[in-house]
């Protein structure tokens, strides 16, 4: 089995996948795989058709159930030292060398190679696959493959995500919103600051705006929070503009994130800084220059995973990994959006995230032979 989930994560290796790049050739290799099983596999695009999430299914067509789930998409390699060929899978000392082992095609090729095992046992309950795109670049692709579950009226009960814990049970993670605010003011001369508008002061008077809300998130954390730190954080984290001493500039950029612990915080902020710059900073910059501009983009948006009481998805994972400890992890994963649609979700996966996104990114075998050995007691799980 474990000769198995090696030889296939080569060949999901062999196919790169980076988030800017096509995912078709290796949806397809997965629908055909699971096809040839028995599977019932459904696919859903991004707009352009290059894209593809892959939703499958083995077993009765009832609900419950759970949903493994993995993104196809991995990050890419320019300016990475590596030793050998990133898209070539290296083993050595135990470790599979390659782009995207870790992160997360290690934990996709384990759940194929068991499949076939999933496909002969007679299941009481589905097993699902999801398969997504562009999980790197802000969780598009299950957004819209969770629009197109929903439509579907299938109701899975809990989903595992195998991003890569060290096979850890995962309950939760906060959100990340990434935004850049552009102001557009007006030139003039440094001597002449009122017949300007000050793109600059603008974005000072905003960032400051951000770090009052900032401090009054604190006190917003509930007493049983345990993320660290326990509240919402806010972090401006990059300012471009101007020109000269003595010239009023006319455009900047400030690139922001927060982390909401929960969903009514990241409205709290959303609402406080969008309010603070439509009814009181555009308005100034508009009377001095009806043409200037505030915009916030929003360049990242992963939604968090709240740690919940009674969680039927941590009982599963435990059960399943003999593991009672449980978890909270700084990194993003699609979790959330699972867990918005009703399907209680933890993460658990093999590998761990120091490994991924770097040179010579690697997963262990002894944790793809931990992740296959849940997968032995999820069969069972199953098949009762
Ligand atoms: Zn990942």
């Amino acid at each position: 089995m474990l000769q198995t989930a090696i030889d296939l994560t080569r060949k999901l290796v062999e196919m790169p996948t980076i988030s800017s790049d096509s995912n078709l050739t290796l949806i397809k290799f997965l629908q055909t795989y699971l096809q040839g099983l028995g599977a019932t596999t459904e696919l859903s695009h991004d707009e352009t058709g290059t894209k593809a999430n892959l939703f499958a299914t083995i077993g009765p067509d009832v609900d419950g159930g759970v949903v493994l789930s993995g993104h196809t998409d991995v990050v890419p390699v320019e300016g990475q030292d590596w030793t050998s060929d990133p898209f070539i899978l290296r083993q050595e000392d135990e470790k599979l060398f390659g782009r995207g082992t870790c992160d997360m095609k290690g934990f996709i090729a384990c759940t194929l190679a068991f499949a076939p095992q999933f496909a002969q046992a007679n299941l009481k309950k589905p097993l699902h696959f999801a398969f997504t795109y562009d999980e790197e670049t802000g969780c598009l692709g299950a957004r819209v493959l969770l629009e197109a579950l929903k439509a579907s009226g299938r109701k899975p009960a809990t989903c595992i995500i195998g991003e890569p814990t060290g096979m850890r049970v995962i309950e939760g993670h906060k959100g990340c919103c990434e935004n850049t605010t552009h102001f557009g003011g007006l030139e003039g001369h440094g001597s002449m600051p009122s017949a300007g508008v000050n793109a600059v002061e603008y974005a000072a008077r905003y960032i400051t705006e951000l770090l009052r809300i900032g401090q009054d998130l604190k006190p917003r954390a509930p007493a049983s929070s345990r993320f660290d730190p326990p509240w919402t954080t806010i972090n401006v984290g990059a300012i471009r503009g101007g020109v000269a001493h003595n010239v009023i500039p006319n455009t900047c950029e400030v690139d922001w994130e927060f982390r909401p612990i929960n969903a009514a915080d990241k409205s709290f902020v959303r609402q406080r800084i969008d309010t603070f710059a439509a009814e009181t900073l555009l308005p100034e910059m508009q009377s001095v220059w009806p043409q200037a501009t505030l915009e916030t983009e929003i360049v990242g948006d992963v939604d968090g995973l709240m740690p919940m009481e009674n969680s039927q998805a941590v009982a599963l994972a435990q059960e399943l990994t003999g593991g009672n400890s449980v978890g909270l992890v700084p990194f993003g994963t699609e979790a959330g959006l699972f867990q918005q649609l009703g399907i209680s979700t933890v993460v658990c996966g093999p590998g761990h995230i120091a490994q991924a996104h770097k040179p010579d990114e690697f997963v262990s075998l002894p944790q793809m032979a931990e992740c296959l050995k849940m997968l032995q007691a999820l069969l069972v799980k199953l098949s009762r």
